[in-house]
């Protein structure tokens, strides 16, 4: 069942609790905090715009860093109130504290279309617990809850879930933000019935991350392409060498289990064939060669997908109708190794262009596809990282759960 969102609201003068992700990477300059990438802030702007279009007085809730309900300076979210202020051109008002009487006094002094944002929520021990006093407290003085966090849906805090409980309980509407609505879009209904050919691309480093996304992603793609040091468990299944290459060898079962029902459902599920392998001497890496054998010499590591393998991955991203990315083929932080990743970007991007759907499943796919100019060239890329990789498994998530329906 569809979701309310932000766009069936009537927000005239109603006090909204609108839950974002401002988990920004901060860093210290001088006596103040830096914010070195803004995109998570920027992703919210459309939903901002809305809610002062429609007249709503705005409460913005976030977390930020790992505080452990103590008040730590350095993970203060107010140089966030300072960036949206010169964002959005417009006054946003700060509040030192979450609930109690700093935030209902702010709270009272909005006026329609107004901004304030509250002071970072996990400073308070019980919104990871959802206790439901705290719950109780942050719905106090706001009449409706949106939800613009995908990337905190997957967990059931106090800001998430506790809230919209108890504005349900009260009659109150629980909504989607328009960024919440497009990775529900593209993650969930866009992949549930995908276009066809279907080729889902899969690397990083654990199988054990991603089996239950690549087991339910089989039912539905027609080709999965493997990278990244995953594949080399999957390698292991297949008897070969794999050197000292990064492997989860009690993962081999699960791994041979997916390739049996890629096989029984007829699912090309390709593997590299070549690599670019290297070893680590002194705490850097050393000799870096393709192979080209099927197995990895002992010693060595596999560090990126080869030549072949890029070329082959980017002929089978080519003819896509949706593609679906995540993690990268090899350990791309080093440029050295970043060209099986890069390949993977460029024919993506290409495959696009031709008129493909692209989802990319946030974390280190976003990042490739930013270091290389092409975040534009893509349809949508998740702000979700461990949300992400739930929601394509097929759960559903609590943050999404406890929205109202339509
Ligand atoms: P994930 O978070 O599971 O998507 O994994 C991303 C990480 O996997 C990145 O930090 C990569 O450096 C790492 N990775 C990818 N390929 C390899 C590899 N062949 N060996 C070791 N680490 C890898």
């Amino acid at each position: 069942m569809p979701k309310l969102t932000v766009n069936d609201l009537n927000l005239q003068g109603k006090r909204v609790f609108t839950r974002v992700d401002y988990n920004v990477p901060m860093e210290e300059s001088g006596s103040t905090m830096v914010i070195n990438d803004d995109t998570r802030i920027r992703a919210t702007l459309p939903t901002l715009k809305v809610l002062i279009e429609k007249g709503a007085r705005i409460v913005l809730a976030a977390h930020l860093g790992r505080p452990k309900g103590e008040r730590v300076t350095s993970m203060s979210l107010r140089p966030v109130a300072d960036k949206l202020t010169e964002l959005l051109d417009q006054p946003v008002a700060f509040a030192n504290d979450c609930v109690g009487e700093i935030a209902q006094v702010a709270i009272n002094n909005l006026e329609n279309g107004e901004i304030l944002l509250l002071e970072n929520i996990r400073y308070h021990s019980c919104e990871e617990a959802n206790e439901s006093d705290f719950a109780e407290q942050l719905a106090a003085n706001v009449d409706v809850f949106v939800n613009d966090a995908f990337g905190a849906a997957h967990r059931a805090h106090a800001s998430t879930v506790g809230i919209a409980e108890v504005i349900n309980a009260r009659g109150g509407q629980c909504a989607a933000g328009l960024l919440m609505e497009r990775e529900l879009q593209f993650l969930g209904e866009e992949l549930d019935a995908p276009d066809k050919p279907f080729v889902v691309i899969l690397g990083g480093a654990k199988v054990s991350d991603k089996i239950k996304v690549i087991d339910r992603l089989i039912e539905k793609a027609d080709t999965i392409l493997i990278g990244g040091a995953m594949a080399y468990t999957f390698k292991l299944a297949l008897g070969k060498s794999v050197g000292n290459s990064l492997v989860e060898p009690d993962k081999v079962d699960i791994a041979q289990a997916a390739l049996d029902k890629a096989a029984d459902r007829d699912v090309e599920f390709l593997l590299p064939n070549d690599n670019l392998i290297s070893q680590m001497n002194d705490g850097k890496w050393a000799n870096p060669v393709v192979n080209s054998a099927e197995d990895i010499p002992d010693g060595r590591e596999g560090v990126d997908i080869g030549p072949a393998t890029a070329a082959r991955y980017a002929e089978a991203i080519t003819g896509a109708k949706t593609i679906l990315w995540n993690g990268p083929m090899g350990i791309f932080e080093d440029a050295r190794f970043a060209k099986g990743t890069m390949a993977v970007a460029v024919a993506v991007a290409a495959a696009t262009g031709a008129g493909a759907v692209s989802i990319i499943g946030g974390g280190d796919s976003v990042k490739a596809l930013n270091q290389n100019g092409l975040a534009g060239q893509v349809t949508f890329m998740s702000t979700g990282g461990g949300a992400s990789l739930e929601f394509l498994e097929g759960n559903e998530l609590p943050g999404v759960a406890a929205l109202s329906e339509k």
